[in-house]
């Protein structure tokens, strides 16, 4: 930069009155001036750029260890995980996001191959995160990392509904549960990553005929979040809903009668425990690729690999931790798992990023079934 102002500079010299000449060379300077100092400020590694679609209010906690720790401040814009991708990709190469956490396999592997992350060469991380919950690794670094995962379970009343017969995510679409059904949209990406694990376990063919079947069962049109379709399930209204299993955490540990009601009429079923495994989601994070602060970038993410950032995932928002050798003491993660193969439950082995990957053939079969 500046060898190209002095260019300037002298080009100037030689053509132009002298006046003008000053002139145009002190707005030169000011301008180099300005820049110096907006990249010195954008570059000193003290503060972070933080994308979140991570809307619990637990992390607070989270950030403000961070800062306690390391003394870097972090700046912090909230969204969804859409919102998130399409505000990185009109910003461009101007954008001040440093660190990008979302919350589905879905959105973590669009990102990655719309090109709005930067590989991470971190030993800490390869070793802590298994490769599962991991964009795959290349020579040039990783893209994005899981830090904690979620299981996507069914919820049913326990007057109405035997929990034998919602023990799969099969029998959603079996015949028997006709007129039973509620699920938030199709379209959701916590549901488009369900179904892109289902057509993984099951295929593509089968997986169709899956989801016609679930259309066919749904008690009403699909609509409202997973905490509506737990709530309907309570009321009757619905027999059988899928959720995210830290919903449920969240009713169980709430102090309000009237939540505790709704958990008193559930049932939960991590389904699947005899053939593939129940479904786990993660949230992840990876570095914008145009992070300007890109060692606090790489500290941050190290962070929230550490056993005090896995612990707060863990007992604040009621996830399981993806660090290897991380143990959690979560009473409503507890709680959800007896009779459903305790802390060794049966989950997916398949990679995250094949999950997100499968969402657009997905989202093709739900247009073609109607699932709305
Ligand atoms: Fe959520």
């Amino acid at each position: 930069m500046r060898i190209v102002i002095i260019y300037v500079m002298l080009g100037s010299f030689l053509l132009q009155p002298v006046a003008s000449m000053i002139k145009k060379s002190l707005v030169s300077l000011l301008a180099l001036s300005a820049l110096v100092s907006v990249s010195a400020q954008a570059q000193d590694n003290k503060t972070l750029n933080l994308y979140s679609a991570r809307h619990y209010s637990t992390d607070e906690a989270l950030y403000a260890d961070f800062t306690k720790t390391t003394g870097i401040k972090i700046n912090r814009v909230d969204a969804d995980d859409a919102g998130i991708l399409n505000r990185l990709r009109a910003e461009g190469t101007s954008s001040p996001a440093d660190v990008i956490l979302l919350v589905d396999a879905a959105r973590l592997w669009r990102g990655e191959i719309d090109g709005l992350f930067a590989p991470v060469k971190s030993k800490l991380l390869d070793d802590a995160i298994p490769a599962q919950f991991s964009a795959k690794a290349t020579p040039e670094g990783t893209l994005w990392f899981g830090f904690s995962t979620r299981a996507r379970v069914v919820a049913f009343n326990k007057a109405s509904v035997k929990r034998e017969d919602v023990d799969t995510y099969e029998e959603l679409a079996d015949a028997k549960n006709k007129g039973k059904l509620c699920t938030r949209s199709g379209s959701h990406p916590y549901n488009l990553s369900l179904f892109g694990a289902v057509s993984e376990h099951i295929g593509a063919a089968k997986t169709e005929a899956w989801l016609k079947g679930m259309v066919s069962n749904m008690a009403r049109d699909p609509k409202g979040g997973d905490t509506d379709q737990i709530r309907a399930v309570a009321s009757g209204e619905c027999a059988i809903g899928v959720t995210n299993t830290y919903y449920l955490a969240r009713l169980m540990r709430s102090d309000k009668a009237e939540d505790k009601a709704v958990m008193d009429k559930v049932g939960i079923v991590f389904p699947n425990q005899s053939s593939w495994g129940t479904h786990l989601n993660i949230s992840g994070g990876a570095m914008a690729k145009n992070a300007k602060n890109r060692e606090a970038a790489v500290k941050f993410l190290e962070y929230l690999a550490s056993p005090s950032a896995q612990k707060y995932f863990a007992d604040g928002n009621n996830e399981w931790p993806t660090a290897k050798g991380m143990k959690i003491d979560n009473p409503a993660l507890k709680a959800m798992l007896v009779g459903n193969g305790g802390d060794n439950f049966k989950a997916e082995t398949i990679p995250s990023s094949v999950i997100g990957m499968n969402q657009v053939k997905v989202q093709q079969m739900l247009d073609r079934v109607g699932y709305k």
